[in-house]
């Protein structure tokens, strides 16, 4: 697919991460405005909650664009996404009359003068761990190369409940966490600030419409509104001593940081890829109709304090996931758990097959025993005070990409004491 032409010339640029092609959903505000719903265009925001206001556009029938999330137009279902989806590109796209342009043009802000906010109300939120290189790396660490996969791996997508609070969209800043852990050598746990500090590179996928009853894979594809970038903040000493018998707990419910722009499945559309092979063939409930992963190209960046440039510590690509968010959904569904109107999944961590391509701290310094260099020169076993993380991710199309838009944070430093308020 070419690059879809739009009478806003920033969006025509082939660097531009909002091309007419992407059109990602957000939610923003200009100084001292109430926050509401736009829709990024080239270096711009379509304000269409003031095009909702004065009857340009009408995507349902009670108003759904005032509001400081996405959430009821996700309710309106995929009919409604679709619809509002072409309108926006016939009235964006190089052939919209000049009337038509006139009044966009009323309602398009600059993006360099938008502060962004939380996309959508997360509703509830899941993490898994279906990357099988991340998998397999974290493991052999663990329990050695020949138990690295746990028997069930390669048969479901596993996962954990994870915290909707604990969501923070880019630009939020971070704070070191305390907590219990158990330093090696030690018998009795102690309560400290986190010294193995980790991020994760991860997609989320955005459920868009609601379930109770298990949905199969095609289904569950269908149900999935959108995707952002995602860095699972993990404290990795916490982990470590908390994990067994039930899995991950304090050590994942400091932060999670998302990008701030919901890039619509829609827009993905061109870039579907498959799933690599199965060693074992999947139960049918989990099987694939289709490609239902996305060639999104990913990359890890880390800024010291003070430092002018960030080094990229790692570089991989989504279509390295052993399971698709549809199957990942779908699993979920499978004991009627009930599916409601903006649940997130992470997908877990991805990992390339390189060295460079590993997505988390852990992995790229093999658990602290083989500190990295960054590239000006700093070595980093886990993140220190006042780094500054980001995730990126695009598609790379014919003459334009698909961009997520950054997914950033800082990590301040711990407090003193955390009980002292
Ligand atoms: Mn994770």
């Amino acid at each position: 697919m070419p690059l879809l032409k739009s009478w806003v010339e920033s969006a025509n640029s082939p660097q531009s991460p909002f091309p007419l092609n992407n059109l990602p959903y957000g939610i923003f505000s200009v100084g001292s405005d109430v926050p509401r719903c736009g829709v990024a265009i080239g270096d711009k925001v379509l304000d269409v909650s003031k095009l909702e206001a004065s009857g340009v556009i009408s995507p349902a029938e009670k108003t759904v664009f005032d509001k400081p999330c996405w959430n009821a137009f996700m309710d309106e279902g995929a009919k409604v996404w679709n619809g509002f989806r072409s309108t926006l590109q016939d009235m964006l796209g190089v052939n919209a009359g000049r009337d038509v342009q006139a009044a966009l043009s009323e309602a398009l802000v600059p993006m360099a003068s938008a502060q962004l906010h939380m996309p959508f109300v997360v509703s509830e939120y899941t993490d898994f761990y279906s990357g099988r290189n991340h998998a397999l790396n974290v493991g052999t660490m663990f329990r050695g190369a020949e138990n690295a996969l746990p028997p069930n791996w390669l048969h479901i997508p596993i996962g954990y409940n994870g915290r909707a609070s604990s969501i923070v969209v880019s630009g939020t800043d971070i704070r070191r966490p305390w907590g219990q852990l158990k330093p090696h050598g030690v018998d009795v746990p102690v309560f400290e600030p986190c010294k193995r500090f980790d991020m994760e590179l991860e997609i989320g996928a955005i459920v868009g419409t609601r379930s109770d009853r298990p949905v199969s894979v095609q289904e569950a594809d269908d149900m999935i509104f959108g995707y952002v970038l995602l860095n699972d903040w993990s404290a990795r000493d916490i982990q470590a001593w908390e994990y067994q018998p039930l899995g991950p707990f304090q050590a994942k419910a400091t932060a999670t940081t998302i990008s701030p722009w919901i890039v619509t499945k829609a827009a993905l559309e061109p870039f579907r890829a498959d799933t690599p092979e199965r060693e074992f063939p999947l139960l049918p409930y989990l099987k694939e109709p289709g490609p239902m992963l996305y060639d999104i190209e990913l990359e890890v960046l880390l800024q010291v304090d003070g430092g002018n440039e960030a080094s990229t510590i790692a570089t991989t690509n989504y279509s390295e996931m052993y399971y698709s968010a549809a199957q990942q959904l779908a699993h979920h569904t499978s004991s009627g758990c009930p599916m409601r109107v903006g649940d997130l999944l992470g997908s877990g961590t991805i990992s390339g097959p390189e060295k460079s391509s590993r997505g988390s701290l852990l992995e790229l310094s093999w658990g602290g025993k083989e500190p990295f260099a960054l590239e000006s020169g700093e070595m980093r076993s886990f993140i220190e005070d006042n780094d500054i993380v980001t995730l990126c991710g695009h598609c790379r199309g014919d003459g334009f990409v698909i961009g997520f838009g950054d997914c950033t944070s800082k990590l301040l430093p711990a407090l003193d004491d955390p009980y002292q308020r």
